[in-house]
């Protein structure tokens, strides 16, 4: 019975150590790499790099060398993220692919650069301005109450709607549903599989493809007073704010304090609107 439960606890350790912590612990091993050198490992963080639109798929061939064209996307990357332009995986560069963040790319186009940005920017073909979008969610998957979730939904959507030409109204049939919401864990059938906890968090589709998914893998925090004392954990509002501005038609900022700036911290609140986004989706939308 003693070497049962023993048994139960190794499993249970080693199935709560994500694929995403593994990724991490060998990003680490890769500070200070830079240009000229084959590195063990290189590989996923080209992979990495390509998954946020640095790395075209043409042009990347994903061994360990640390070549030009990875050189020039690591620079694209260090500039988006406002750190410094080093060209080499720096300590700094390193914590930075390492922080939660949203699946959605940063950067769309192979011609696009983020260099001189610093602005909102919009992809997909937006709704007409005016509209007023219905939205049905699920709560299965996460250990939120379903009140709960419906409460944090709409003041994600609020935040929006305050600011711009557009309303949202909850419905409770899926059916000829403009957003649908809900909570998943790993592969998931959209062609973009979760990771775990921590890495990426959630995703969102351009607009009129509206669906946003949250990964269930996460500790989802439903208050402050949950967020504070629940180590790991990431705040549903925060997150729902974002990826509803991607619903909208919002692509990732390259302003740090925007709310559609890429990654956040963990137990940390970031909901309110920077003049960035109300600026991008007045843009989109008009004012309220
Ligand atoms: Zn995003
Ligand atoms: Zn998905």
């Amino acid at each position: 019975m003693k070497s049962l439960l023993f048994l139960g606890l190794i499993l249970l350790s080693f199935t709560t150590t994500s694929s995403a912590d593994q990724k991490w612990a060998s990003f680490a091993k890769l500070t200070n790499s830079h240009q000229g050198q084959s590195a063990p490992g290189l590989s996923a963080v080209k992979e990495y790099l390509k998954q946020f639109g640095y790395l075209s798929t043409k042009s990347a061939t994903f061994d360990n060398k640390f070549d030009a064209t990875f050189h020039s996307a690591l620079l694209t990357y260090q500039k988006f993220f406002n750190l410094k332009n080093s060209g080499v995986l720096d300590a700094t560069t390193v914590n930075q692919m390492m922080e939660p963040r949203c699946g959605m790319p940063d950067i769309v186009t192979e011609n696009t650069t983020a260099n001189g940005r610093n602005l909102y920017a919009v992809g997909g073909n937006p709704w007409p301005p005016g509209s007023k979008l219905k939205y049905y969610f699920t709560s299965t998957g996460t250990t939120i109450r379903k009140r709960h979730v419906a409460r944090i939904i709409r003041g994600a959507f609020n935040r929006w709607s305050n600011v711009a030409n557009v309303l949202f109204k909850r419905v409770f049939i899926e059916k000829e549903t403009d957003i649908v919401i809900g909570f998943f864990s790993g592969d998931h059938g959209d062609g973009s599989p979760f990771d775990g906890q921590f890495g990426v968090l959630a995703h969102a589709f351009y607009p009129q493809n509206g669906r946003s998914h949250f990964d269930s893998d996460e500790i989802w925090a439903p208050n402050l007073r949950f967020l504070a004392r629940t180590t790991g954990s990431v705040d549903l509002l925060t997150i729902a704010i974002h990826e509803f501005g991607h619903n909208l038609g919002l692509r990732h900022s390259d302003v740090q304090n925007a709310i559609m700036w890429p990654s956040v911290q963990l137990q940390t609140r970031k909901a309110t609107l920077d003049a960035d986004d109300i600026e991008g989706i007045q843009f989109l939308y008009g004012p309220n």
